[in-house]
């Protein structure tokens, strides 16, 4: 990161960007180690096409907008401001801080940057899926196959990456003896065969032409020649991105390939590759249900706590070498 003058704006312990499960979760334990925290948020957590946030200890799956509501009222009080706007950019200031612009061109001085962004689900390119995503058609089946076990399944790969399809397939055979795995065109090999098999997913390779719903309800997956499966719910396979390139642009490091490609990486404590720059939640860990999510932000909020009293007392500690005579 090259060096730029310090540009003003309020100076805080903590700037988090994204206001969602991680962001607030680290707002509140911040907020209670007595850290003055600014939270930045534009409001598109990844679950918001869904009327439920499920698998959420002590909470009966609640809507994901009561949930959100509940947490920003919790943060409120502490010393955590919560402002709905988005971070355009971050820059290095002076030596040990990062100055935060908002779109609106707000500006705020900090020691320490958590990044709780999340991220961006790239569905399978069918017609119907993006209509039903979150209600009849979802990803996760420890969110929301609960809510459909027993019934007639479909598992929906994404062209060109097979496997993920199959592991997918595989984990959603626990909740239904009625599970499709759908590989719209890809070919499955010998082994990917016999693990379904052992699992009772039937197969099938045809392409896939639509999701057929009526009143926002599945009806049926359509083949390309005709044909339809009568299904209650399809969960597919998603490719995730960063909802924000801030990371990136930053010089974070990202993993590059496998099932964590896009994730921003850091150290056991949250730390990433930039100093004074963390990250929590999926930002760094694309697999966390919400729960975990909030709790992996917690861990990280208590690691950077700790890194920024160690800080204190080392300049304290120089300052006192430096008047001794
Ligand atoms: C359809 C669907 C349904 C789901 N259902 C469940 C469920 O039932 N139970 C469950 O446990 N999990 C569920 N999940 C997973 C759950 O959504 C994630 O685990 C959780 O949202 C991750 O929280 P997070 O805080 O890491 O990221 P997010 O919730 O994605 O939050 C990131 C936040 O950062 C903000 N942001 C990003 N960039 C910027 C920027 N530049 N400036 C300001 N703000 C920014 C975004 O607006 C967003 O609010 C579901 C996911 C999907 C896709």
């Amino acid at each position: 990161m090259r060096d730029a003058e310090p540009s003003g704006g309020e100076d805080v312990d903590v700037v988090v960007i994204g206001g969602s499960f991680a962001g607030l979760q680290a707002a509140l334990t911040l907020g209670r180690a007595c850290r003055r925290v600014v939270v930045l948020d534009d409001g598109r957590p990844r679950n918001a096409r869904a009327s439920h946030v499920h698998n959420f200890l002590g909470h009966h799956d609640p809507a994901p907008a009561v949930l959100q509501e509940a947490a920003r009222t919790h943060v409120g009080d502490y010393d955590v401001s919560l402002e709905s706007d988005r971070v355009a950019r971050v820059e290095p200031a002076a030596t040990d801080r990062l100055t935060v612009t908002s779109q609106d061109g707000r500006t705020w001085q900090t020691r320490a940057l958590l990044l709780a962004t999340g991220l961006d689900d790239e569905l399978p390119d069918v017609p119907g899926v993006s209509d039903l995503w979150g209600e009849d058609v979802v990803a996760c089946p420890h969110c929301h196959g609960w809510e459909v076990r027993d019934e007639p399944l479909a598992q929906l790969g994404f062209r060109g990456m097979p496997a993920r399809g199959v592991e997918r397939a595989l984990l959603l055979s626990r909740w239904s003896q009625d599970v499709v795995l759908l590989t719209d065109g890809d070919e499955l090999d010998t082994t990917h065969h016999a693990r379904l098999r052992a699992a009772g997913v039937t197969v099938d390779t045809r392409r896939v032409r639509r999701l057929v719903h009526e009143d926002g309800r599945l009806q049926t997956v359509e083949f390309a020649e005709g044909t339809a499966l009568p299904r209650r719910a399809v969960f597919v396979v998603t490719r995730q991105h960063q909802q924000t390139d801030l990371a990136r642009l930053l010089g974070c490091d990202h993993v590059e390939d496998g099932p964590a490609a896009c994730a921003v990486v850091t150290d056991a404590k949250g730390r990433t590759s930039v100093r004074g720059v963390w990250a929590a939640g999926t930002t760094t860990q694309p697999a966390l249900l919400a729960i975990g999510a909030a709790g992996h932000a917690s861990t990280v909020a208590v690691a950077l706590n700790n890194d920024l009293l160690e800080q204190d007392l080392q300049a304290a500690t120089s300052a006192a070498d430096r008047v001794r005579p």
